[in-house]
């Protein structure tokens, strides 16, 4: 009898250890699987464009009608200092047969070369958002379909830069980067530039693209990898105080450089990737790892002031500023040394 209780209390204690072990373990796992299902959940209704297993999730297109009439700029306030009109998780998908008009439609107060200032009121931020693009205009358009109205709800003034690279030698991010930090300050003195694949549409307005006292990180978190990982060469934001260590990889230039680097929380700093194929032509750099080996011994010469390349084109469209440029081949630059257009 004795025993047979004590074996019945060891069980219950057994399994009521085992089950706060459980608890306390699956507690985020859960949460990612809760996610995971809503996730799934919205991709099947992704076509019919209907929000639904988002409660929280807000079309990012709404409140922007809140705006108020324009006013005259001697009139004007400065914006809050926190936009009104943030709401937190945005509502993304991918839609299909997305149209560039249809982008410009629905973003009838942004003007030529993809520029936006609030209507009413005198923003606090100026921020430039350099897209290195090739060959990716699906992307681009979806895109732009979410960046507009996401950097409108922040009351930014902003402008939108796709440097597009000529030609079909390798894909060259980083240089593209350069260029256009180089090409967006010649238009205006920015307080602020993002560096923005064209693949990552941010999921949460509260991730605000300004600058902060520190170089910031946005893209922290992306549904590919389940929200978790911690990216650091995907959207940067340089303040101008380390603009002489910029380099062609923000994150080496990063590391090297000590800095302390601003994050958006996870849950803010949400990205959602758009599945792609690699590029054809453009499979895998051979020479990317030695590239970034070399860089820790040449950053420092290596930045800004030694970017050669040549304008083909900068053509100045309703929704961005198009910069193509000619950045020629890696054996093409120690050869033929081009110079910038001025
Ligand atoms: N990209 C592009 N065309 C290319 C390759 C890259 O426009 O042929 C740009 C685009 O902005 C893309 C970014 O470079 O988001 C990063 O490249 P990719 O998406 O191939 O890298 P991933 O992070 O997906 O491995
Ligand atoms: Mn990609």
């Amino acid at each position: 009898m004795y025993t047979l209780q004590s074996k019945w209390r060891y069980l219950i204690m057994f399994l009521g250890v085992q089950l706060v072990v459980m608890a306390l373990l699956s507690r985020e796992g859960y949460q990612k699987r809760v996610s995971y299902f809503f996730r799934i959940f919205r991709k099947t209704d992704s076509t019919s464009g209907h929000t639904i297993g988002g409660r929280n999730h807000t079309d990012v297109y709404a409140n922007l009608s809140l705006l108020g009439p324009a006013l005259n700029k001697e009139d004007m306030p400065y914006c809050p200092k926190q936009s009104p009109l943030i709401g937190g998780p945005i509502h993304v998908t991918f839609p299909s047969g997305l149209t560039l008009a249809e982008v410009e439609r629905k973003n009838p107060l942004v003007v030529r070369g993809g520029r936006y200032r609030p209507p009413n009121c005198e923003a606090r931020h100026r921020t430039a958002i350099i897209i290195p693009h090739r060959n990716r205009e699906h992307h681009l358009k979806v895109l732009l379909y979410y960046l507009h109205p996401f950097l409108q709800r922040q009351q930014l003034n902003y402008g939108i830069y796709v440097i597009h690279q000529a030609g079909n030698y390798t894909f060259n991010r980083a240089k593209l980067m350069n260029v256009g930090f180089r090409e967006a300050m010649r238009d205006e003195d920015w307080d602020c530039l993002f560096f923005h694949d064209v693949d990552l549409i941010p999921e949460d307005d509260r991730n605000t693209y300004v600058c902060d006292t520190h170089p910031k990180h946005a893209a922290i978190a992306m549904d590919k990898f389940g929200y978790k990982s911690v990216f650091f060469t995907l959207s940067s934001c340089i303040s101008f105080d380390f603009m002489p260590a910029f380099h062609t990889c923000t994150q080496i230039m990063v590391s090297l450089g000590g800095m302390l680097i601003s994050r958006p929380s996870l849950k803010v700093g949400r990205y959602k990737m758009i599945k792609h194929r690699h590029d054809k032509g453009n499979e895998v750099n051979p020479k990317r790892f030695n590239m970034l080996a070399k860089t820790r011994h040449t950053w420092k010469e290596d930045g800004m002031n030694t970017v050669e390349y040549e304008i083909v084109s900068r053509d100045y469209q309703l929704l961005y500023t198009n910069i193509t440029v000619n950045i020629g081949t890696e054996a093409g630059q120690r050869s033929t040394k081009k110079k910038p257009a001025s």
